[in-house]
């Protein structure tokens, strides 16, 4: 399979086109052109050798730290392990695998966990730094939201919906025909966020070139309709601290969290676990080193803090899809209680909704706890508050860090559930019978 360079792609083309003065004739940046200079890009870039000094800083990061898999016959189970600190990654028929370092190891072991299997972490990494110039950090996230706005003005704009646990700013950009900014609007809206966990880079891509995507195709029937009469936010990267500290030695750390300093001195809060939902009380963990911590107390962190404000000062919220990854699903409420949501036409339009996405994605749409119960979960309090549909995508992949040329299929078939979503966003109950 062709290895896609997206991001160095759209650099060339910006660059090309900013030479050749071949913009469209909107000045917008062409998702088609864009794909069609991806898939003639240069096929299999041989993975370039990791220089010593990365080497080492990996070997840093992950010493000491295993790829485990774990016995777990059923979802109870899987509940405990989330609650020893344990992030689940892959889900087997009566075990799962995550990654471990000596504590949670003590720890599984203190609670009479049976560890089947553990490989060194580095072992296992099978990526190189190479890859990540397909995929955009937080500047190259930033720089391409701008251009996006600044060549659509008269449907785009961009701001900041608040501050990381750093200082970067959360940015958000709105698409809508008439309003602008942190303006109101009475339109049904629909609002797409990437990145509550750090390593999980694929989930800040589809977003963002779900964004592009639009752009170029602003003209087409059924997407005019969308961009007049709905209000449509995309926030791509929410947790760029973490993004920024997965990838900043040229090398992957696995990393998960947001970049908080806990009391403990350990870094960083689950933020897909710290929100106002049954907080922390199933399938979290209340150890501040734990890949599950929960946090001190609910929205303690500035990322999920900034999502709560957002959220509750925009009561036209109708559809929602928070990205995450990897396991080809498609979860609905609730994930923090074993029981389906009250309202029984609402779980109806969970269902169907999940459903069509599943057929446009290939991705098997189910309730989130049949998984395991994991409560603090975004999606939940998006629902249990604001009434919004919101739906957590786990994208596809065999890995946190599939390599480049997973995105153009994981891209082009999330834009169809992505335009799926603003199709029912008027009405979701319509797709009742
Ligand atoms: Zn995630």
């Amino acid at each position: 399979m062709k290895k896609l360079l997206i991001s160095f792609a759209l650099l060339n083309l910006l660059a090309y086109a900013a030479s050749a003065g071949e913009t469209s004739s909107s000045g917008n940046i062409s998702f088609d052109q864009l794909l069609s200079h991806i898939t003639s890009a240069p096929a299999e870039t041989a993975p370039m050798p990791e220089p010593a000094a990365e080497k080492a800083a990996f070997a840093a990061a992950t010493e000491g730290r295993y790829w485990i898999t774990v016995k777990a016959a059923d979802s109870h189970a899987r509940t405990r392990l989330l609650e020893a600190g344990f992030d689940i990654v892959e889900i087997n028929k009566d075990s799962v695998s995550g990654i471990a370092g000596p504590e949670l190891l003590a720890a599984l072991s203190s609670k009479s966990f049976m560890v089947l299997s553990r490989v060194p972490l580095a072992v296992r990494a099978k990526d190189f730094p190479a890859a990540d110039a397909a995929y955009h950090n937080f500047k190259e996230t930033v720089d391409l939201l701008k251009q996006m706005a600044a060549a659509n003005p008269d449907i785009a704009s961009l701001f900041s919906i608040g501050k990381t646990t750093e200082g970067r700013d959360i940015w958000c950009l709105r698409i809508n025909s008439s309003a602008k900014g942190e303006a109101a609007s009475a339109k049904p809206g629909a609002l797409y966020i990437g990145n509550h966990h750090a390593r999980e880079h694929l989930s800040n891509e589809v977003p963002l070139l779900f964004a592009a995507w639009l752009f170029d195709h602003k003209n087409d029937a059924d997407i005019k309709k969308y961009i007049n009469t709905l209000d449509i936010y995309i926030i791509p990267m929410l947790n760029a601290d973490g993004a920024e500290y997965d990838i900043k030695t040229g090398s992957y750390q696995y990393y998960r969290k947001n970049m908080s300093l806990n009391a403990d001195k350990s870094r960083g809060v689950d933020l897909n676990r710290n929100y106002d939902s049954w907080f922390c009380e199933a399938g979290a963990s209340t150890y501040p080193g734990a890949d599950t911590y929960c946090g001190p107390k609910a929205f303690s962190e500035p990322e999920s803090q900034a999502v709560k404000k957002f959220i509750e000062a925009r009561k036209n919220l109708k559809t929602h899809i928070s990205y995450h990854s990897y396991a080809s699903e498609i979860l609905y409420p609730w994930g923090g209680s074993d029981a389906d949501v009250p309202n029984e036409k609402d779980k109806q339009v969970f269902i169907k909704v999940g459903d069509e996405m599943g057929k446009l994605t290939g991705y098997l749409s189910h309730k989130s706890s049949e998984m395991y119960v994991a409560t603090g979960d975004s999606c939940d309090w998006a629902y249990a508050s604001g009434g919004i549909f919101a739906f957590t995508f786990e994208l596809e992949g065999r890995s946190f860090y599939p390599g480049a040329a997973i995105l153009s299929s994981a891209v082009a078939k999330n834009i169809k559930a992505a335009v799926y979503l603003l199709s029912v966003t008027d009405n979701p109950y319509k797709v009742l019978p």
